[in-house]
């Protein structure tokens, strides 16, 4: 077992800021699982550090996994497209920027979640498709029932009523040809829109990303903390704009596909896969930020 930092005694709260993207990074990229995790989250949580999810999830997916991994921070959902503050957590909107949240930021009183958008909000996004079927065929999540998103994903029926209940993005199953796709993102981003191309889907979201998303909230953190320094964890493609917006990039190594390649002058690739690279090195960078 690595050596681990224990808080047996009384320490200061180091000055980082973590941000961790979730799939093949903290939770395990074939089975979920994130055990090997655990004691370090345990101790992030004890030193008092604000650990962020980054994650292409959306806030409805985030509430049981948040309960069970005791994180009590804001989270980043849908790629970068939003933020959700717990109520009551202790942080400032920016006087500059209060002005617009206010007529995007909804209250969802049954979750106590701010919601605040950095991209654009899903009605903006299926506003702008609706006309754009008369032109070209494609799908939406907008169009589907939990049971097609079962039969189509391999998600269980609670997981794909979570994955529909979208706040900042539409995921999309594209049905024309190549020629009219490149049409399509041309329009797209003529409405300040722009296409995020996963696995299964493509993702119409707003002008942001994990790293946009993330800049926007360490600027909160910063107006009490400006001696915060961010870590960011990630294993893929869409986590490169998160890993180059940190002091320091922890690429995850994943077991199914190479790292992504980063620019940022303080990087890390682990050794170990998921949550076993994910421990070891917030571990590392907490011995380091204890001195
Ligand atoms: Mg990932």
């Amino acid at each position: 077992m690595a050596k681990s930092l224990t808080p047996t005694k009384q320490v200061a709260t180091p000055n980082l800021l973590i941000y961790t993207d979730l799939d093949g990074t903290l939770l395990d990229h074939h089975d979920y699982n994130f055990a090997a995790a655990e004691e370090t989250i345990e101790l992030i949580n004890q030193l008092g550090i604000a650990w962020i999810f980054n994650t292409s999830k959306t806030l409805t997916e985030l509430l049981t996994l948040r309960e069970t991994l005791n994180n009590q921070h804001p989270m980043i959902v849908e790629n970068g497209g939003g933020i959700a503050i717990p109520a009551g957590y202790p942080l400032t909107l920016p006087p500059q920027q209060d002005q617009t949240l206010k007529s995007s930021a909804t209250h969802r009183a049954d979750q106590n979640f701010q919601l605040i958008t950095i991209g654009k909000q899903r009605e903006h996004i299926l506003e702008t498709l609706e006309p754009l079927r008369t032109q070209f065929t494609f799908t939406g999540f907008s169009e589907m029932s939990v049971t097609e998103l079962v039969v189509l994903t391999g998600l269980s029926t609670t997981q794909a009523e979570k994955a529909l209940q979208r706040d900042f993005s539409e995921p999309i199953i594209w049905l024309d040809s190549e020629e009219k796709f490149e049409q399509f993102e041309q329009i797209i981003t003529e409405h300040s829109l722009h296409l995020l191309r996963g696995g299964r889907f493509i993702h119409v979201i707003g002008n942001s990303n994990k790293g946009i998303a993330m800049r926007w909230l360490t600027s909160l953190y910063h107006q009490t903390k400006p001696e915060l320094k961010t870590v960011a964890l990630g294993d893929g493609e869409n986590d490169i704009a998160m890993l180059e917006e940190a002091d320091t990039a922890v690429i995850i190594r994943s077991p199914v596909h190479n790292p992504p390649q980063v620019r940022c002058k303080n990087k890390i690739l682990t050794k170990d896969y998921g949550p076993n690279g994910w421990s070891h090195a917030l571990q590392a960078l907490l011995v380091e930020f204890n001195h």
